[in-house]
């Protein structure tokens, strides 16, 4: 028995499942769980001591690589003035003025400890600052686990086959109405309908959480327009794509800004952090300033910041994001043609640094029926020739893969030497 295989025995024993978020128990894929032990670079070590290319990167937030020497340095010494406080910081406004200055349309940003604390907060915003209770999300966009989000959602929740939990009262789930992804039409039909009840409309700007699904051109766009036309106010999700598709993450790549955007992920360098910020007028809701409720023991913790501080600096230097979307894009293209080559319907998206894998004869996938239609079945023997190989891919087709800057030349070739043999398995 390996020593993963022992831990998640032991884990099972005291923590359902074995794990702390659905998706590490590989229960999509099959198999054990890698329990890893350190990581560093592009790799994770697992318990007995393996090697990985890592390409999930804590799911997204490495995008340095792991356990970047600057980010540590910042970290410990941060840690050794006080763990916490529970009073503001300096270091808090540090962060803050950073991203306010990057992010397009970021006059204020709060601090959260998480992804789904982001969506959350920013769900209450936007129903307390329109006085109107209809949240729009579209199918396949994951946006964490809160109530109203929890709706037909993707990650973790698609992946067991759960679209929507038990749990989340049917009340609050009429509020939120699912929409699919990169269909303007039906959504101009739904505001149509019920523009004048909606709140807001909550969206990943590359939806990563089925797999990698970017918007069509004028998808974004024509949400921005008809929040607009009905003073509903644009959520747009950055948790993984922000400051992952570049500094000024998709909001600067589409050329669209929100009214709230969320972060998470890659803003905390590897630490909890997640932050909900935007227009001045809509934040200076938020108490102390206004009525909204919103708070957190945690949030804005130093040791936390700093690790979120110094990662931001690190990728704010000049030339940093180059080498690394060149990367993706050299995997990517190289996947395709060793697939081809071995006669296997398959295809990829990718925008900046992050990217997804479809096993299909389409040549194309926009959209969340296509993605469903891919085979899985050859997705999970996939996953599994690769990390028997040494590449750590999600485990999930439902998810996105991510690109660091650690990663080299050779680390990609040696993954496209392992998926050439891997599509040969697969024929
Ligand atoms: N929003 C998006 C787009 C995400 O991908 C995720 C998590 O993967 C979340 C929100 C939730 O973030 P967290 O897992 O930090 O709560």
């Amino acid at each position: 028995m390996s020593r993963s295989e022992q831990l998640f025995q032991q884990a099972q024993g005291f923590i359902p499942g074995g794990v702390n978020s659905p998706v590490r128990a590989f229960k999509a894929v099959g198999g054990t769980p890698l329990f890893i032990e350190r990581a560093q670079g592009a790799y994770v070590y697992d318990a007995d001591a393996k090697r990985y290319i890592d390409y999930v990167l804590s799911w997204g937030p490495m995008i340095l690589g792991h356990a970047h020497p600057e980010v540590v340095a910042a970290v410990v010494e941060k840690a050794r003035q006080g763990l916490s406080f529970g009073a503001p910081t300096e270091i808090e406004t540090a962060l803050a003025g950073k991203i306010c200055a990057i992010v397009p349309g970021m006059d204020l940003v709060r601090f959260v400890n998480s992804g789904t604390e982001a969506t959350m907060s920013a769900i209450r915003l936007a129903r307390g600052f329109t006085g109107r209770d209809k949240i729009i999300k579209f199918e396949g966009c994951y946006h964490g686990h809160s109530d109203s989000l929890l709706i037909k959602a993707g990650s973790g929740a698609l992946t067991l086959g759960v679209p929507s939990s038990p749990g989340v009262p049917a009340a609050l789930a009429e509020h939120t109405i699912t929409l699919t992804y990169n269909d303007s039409e039906g959504l101009e039909r739904a505001f149509a309908d019920i523009g004048d009840q909606v709140a807001g409309v909550i969206v990943e700007p590359v939806a990563g959480n089925m797999n990698c699904v970017p918007p069509v051109p004028g998808f974004l766009q024509t949400l921005r327009q008809l929040c607009d036309d009905c003073g509903a106010l644009l959520i747009i999700d950055e948790v993984m794509t922000g400051f992952r598709l570049g500094l000024a993450g998709a909001q600067g790549h589409y050329g669209v800004t929100a009214d709230i955007t969320t972060l998470g992920k890659v803003i905390g360098g590897g630490m909890p952090v997640g932050a909900f910020g935007g227009r001045r007028d809509v934040m200076e809701q938020i108490a102390p300033l206004g009525p909204i409720y919103q708070a957190g023991t945690l949030s804005g913790n130093p040791v936390a910041m700093a690790a979120g501080l110094k990662n931001l600096e690190l990728i704010s230097r000049p030339g940093f994001y180059e080498p690394v979307f060149a990367r993706t894009d050299a995997l990517m293209q190289g996947l395709r043609e060793r697939a081809a080559a071995a006669g296997i319907g398959f295809t990829t998206n990718h925008v900046g640094s992050m990217f997804g894998v479809f096993f299909t004869d389409a040549a194309t996938v926009t959209n969340y029926e296509q993605v469903m239609a891919c085979d899985g079945e050859r997705f999970n023997r996939f996953f599994h020739a690769m990390l028997d190989a040494g590449v750590y891919l999600a485990p999930a087709a439902f998810e996105a893969g991510f690109m660091s800057a650690a990663h080299s030349g050779e680390d990609i070739q040696f993954t496209l030497d392992a998926a050439e043999r891997a599509f040969a398995t697969l024929a």
